[in-house]
């Protein structure tokens, strides 16, 4: 569905990724992991058209994305749920979903997907009509997948929706992951909450320096001495 092949991304003079490669096949959880400033938000912004690419080439089926803009990506489903949630906190929990369905293709399905959101998501239901700056950490993150969820994405890719969250949201947050993409939507997730990402994900990639270092479905990748002892202080 999505491939991403060798890509090569600077900021400036400094380069973050480096001959990066990997894929995401129709209805899977891919997770991307890997320490702080390994590069796996840089990669978030490059498939979303944020950054451009200085090589390589990220396809969604027989579709080219390097040139294309931001706009036209979410338009062929590719949709980014930054990291840092980044509402409108002035507006209210029901206006900031309906901004994530003003998309050309998704303004008919509007009133549905909310529908939709609200079936995925209760406690936003409840808080429809409630200012998203007064919302919980775990309330915005939701409102922030729900924003994604209302531009009807193939798939979807999720920046660390677990940080800042108490444990119980942190669970929550998973199963409701789990839940989107038994829906039937693809998803790329990037998190530093290894062992939950791993365990999680069909497969998953570790990133280091921005390199991809290791790939493998989540079991392999959770078995794997290097994963254990780097990322899972084991
Ligand atoms: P984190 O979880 O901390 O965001 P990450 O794996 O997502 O980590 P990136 O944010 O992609 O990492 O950063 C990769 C590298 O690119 C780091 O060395 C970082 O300092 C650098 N970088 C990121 N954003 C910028 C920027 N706007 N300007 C310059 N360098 C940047």
């Amino acid at each position: 569905m999505l491939e991403v092949e060798h890509l090569e991304v600077a900021y400036g003079k400094i380069q973050a990724l480096w001959d990066v490669s990997f894929e995401v096949r129709e209805h899977e959880i891919v997770a991307l992991v890997g320490a702080n400033g390994a590069g796996k938000s840089t990669t978030l912004k490059t498939i979303s058209g944020l950054l451009r690419p200085q090589g390589g080439t990220m396809r969604l089926g027989d579709r080219r994305l390097e040139t294309l803009t931001p706009p036209e990506i979410v338009e062929l489903g590719v949709v980014h749920v930054p990291e840092g949630r980044k509402l409108f906190p002035d507006m209210t929990v029901r206006e900031n979903l309906l901004l994530g369905g003003y998309a050309r293709a998704a303004r008919p399905h509007r009133e549905r997907r909310l529908a939709q959101a609200y079936e995925i998501f209760p406690r936003l239901a409840e808080r429809a009509d409630q200012l998203a700056g007064t919302l919980s950490g775990g309330e915005q993150q939701m409102v922030a997948i729900g924003r994604g969820l209302m531009a009807g994405p193939n798939i979807l890719m999720l920046d660390e929706p677990s940080l800042g969250l108490a444990p119980i949201m942190v669970e929550e947050m998973f199963r409701v992951i789990e839940e989107i993409n038994q829906r039937g939507v693809t998803v790329l997730l990037v998190e530093q909450n290894t062992e939950h990402a791993l365990d999680l994900a069909h497969r998953g990639y570790v990133l280091e320096s921005g390199h991809v270092v290791l790939s493998g479905t989540g079991k392999e990748l959770l078995a794997n001495s290097k994963v254990r002892e780097a990322y899972l202080g084991l």
